[in-house]
């Protein structure tokens, strides 16, 4: 009987990863990593060549962490996967091992080989183990459509063997490309936006403005909710809460109603622009999606643009509404954005809202208002909430702090 553990092999996509930042990208996706599996009975997390391995202690919930693992940024592939030591005779025996309780009738064995000492060559360990299996379990081998395969890894100190490779998101590991701040509303747009922007390795930051005492505070709780489905990704997550409503009110009274949203876009555009010096974000992220209502028109979006001194990223530009919501509802804020609330925007705006607004006109109008002051306004009110990660599942929760 040879010495065998088993433990997950996690890879990432390396294309383009080289010296340092490989170094930087790999410690970042092992520390995420611990962040996700935080109470499923793991006992190390540590950087092995171009992998990283999961070492499981007696109690390990192994169903729990391949869920989680599914929904860490940065995972190409990863597996299960039975570590023995690196002779023919364990590997053989732990092969076999493997393919216990599955049942299939074709197989085929792949080798890498990264210890180039090894006596046998990769495709003669391949050879070897797959006859063996042939011989144990009756199976014939299949080189192109096999039912099972089993792959086998060999390193200096260990031989991995495993015969099921699940797929991961992609993307890169939180934080590892900077920080931005996303505006995020409650609705269905923003969340989706703040997720394609946590794949691509940005630690999000969300601001979110609430109209309330004009409205209830629906749009706030669903904001909390929502920034906690999404730390699941993003981890330990700052929300700025921003009163809204004096400034709506200063501009209802003080300019034309056909421009009031833009008017709204752009006050929160100022503010966003404040908070994200305060927080170091390098980016504005919205979920605008081209020509998707009045207000997103290129030149509309051009108007709200002209008031920015960073950029502002909509990783949904290009997307239809349909693609949007297919989204949401894959990474599970469908249902929080779907529940009633009231939007800032959508208070005290005309049926016919301008969708070619210049930015002279935008400018004329807000020559009537203290922009400065108003900025200062909001910025007086600005509340800051964490929300760390947890996995308890999403019930909606109250929050009584929150204003
Ligand atoms: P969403 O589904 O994200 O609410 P939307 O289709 O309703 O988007 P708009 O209301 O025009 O579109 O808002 C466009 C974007 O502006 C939103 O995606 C969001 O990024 C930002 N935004 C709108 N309202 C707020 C708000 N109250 N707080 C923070 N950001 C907001
Ligand atoms: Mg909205």
């Amino acid at each position: 009987m040879h010495h065998t553990e088993e433990l997950f092999i996690i890879h990432y996509a390396e294309v383009g990863l080289k010296g340092k930042n490989r170094v930087f990208f790999e410690k970042r996706l092992a520390h995420n990593i611990k962040l996700a599996l935080r109470d499923t009975g793991y006992t190390e997390v540590r950087r092995l060549h171009d992998r990283i391995l999961v070492q499981l202690g007696p109690r390990a919930q192994l169903a729990e962490i391949k869920k989680r693992l599914c929904r860490v940024m940065g995972i190409a592939h990863f597996e299960l996967a039975c570590r023995t030591e690196n002779h023919i005779a364990a590997i053989k025996e732990t092969a076999l091992q493997q393919t216990q309780g599955i049942e299939f009738e074709t197989l085929k064995v792949e080798t890498k080989r990264s210890d180039k000492t090894f006596p046998l060559t990769s495709p003669e360990i391949s050879a070897e183990v797959g006859a063996y299996l042939i011989q144990e379990t009756g199976a014939r081998a299949d080189m192109r459509h096999p039912e099972l395969r089993c792959w086998i890894e060999i390193t200096q100190n260990a031989a991995y063997i495993y015969t099921e490779k699940l797929q991961g998101l992609g993307g890169l590991p939180v934080g590892v490309s900077g920080k931005v701040l996303v505006l995020l509303s409650g609705g269905i747009d923003s969340p989706v936006a703040a997720w394609r922007m946590i794949k691509r390795g940005a630690k999000a930051v969300f601001i979110h403005f609430y109209s309330y005492p004009y409205t209830d505070k629906a749009s706030l709780e669903k904001v909390m909710e929502l920034t906690h489905i999404l730390a699941e990704s993003n981890y330990r997550s700052a929300v700025y809460l921003v009163p809204f409503a004096a400034l709506q009110q200063a501009i209802v009274t003080g300019t034309p109603a056909p421009f009031r949203v833009l008017l709204y876009r752009r006050m929160m555009t100022r503010i966003a622009q404040r908070v994200a010096t305060l927080v170091d974000a390098e980016a504005l992220v919205t979920g605008e999606s081209l020509a998707q209502v009045a207000s997103q028109t290129l030149t509309n979006l051009r108007a709200i643009e002209a008031i920015a001194e960073i950029p502002i990223l909509r990783p949904l530009i290009g997307d239809d509404k349909a693609e949007i919501v297919e989204k949401a509802q894959q990474i599970g804020t469908f249902e929080v954005s779907t529940l009633p609330h009231q939007d800032c925007c959508s208070l005290f705006v005309p049926k016919h809202p301008a969708t070619r607004a210049s930015l002279a006109d935008l400018e004329k109008a807000e020559e009537n208002l203290d922009i400065a002051a108003l900025v200062e306004m909001a910025m007086d009110g600005l509340e800051k909430q964490i929300v760390t990660f947890s996995y308890f599942g999403h019930s909606l929760r109250r929050i009584e702090n929150a204003v």
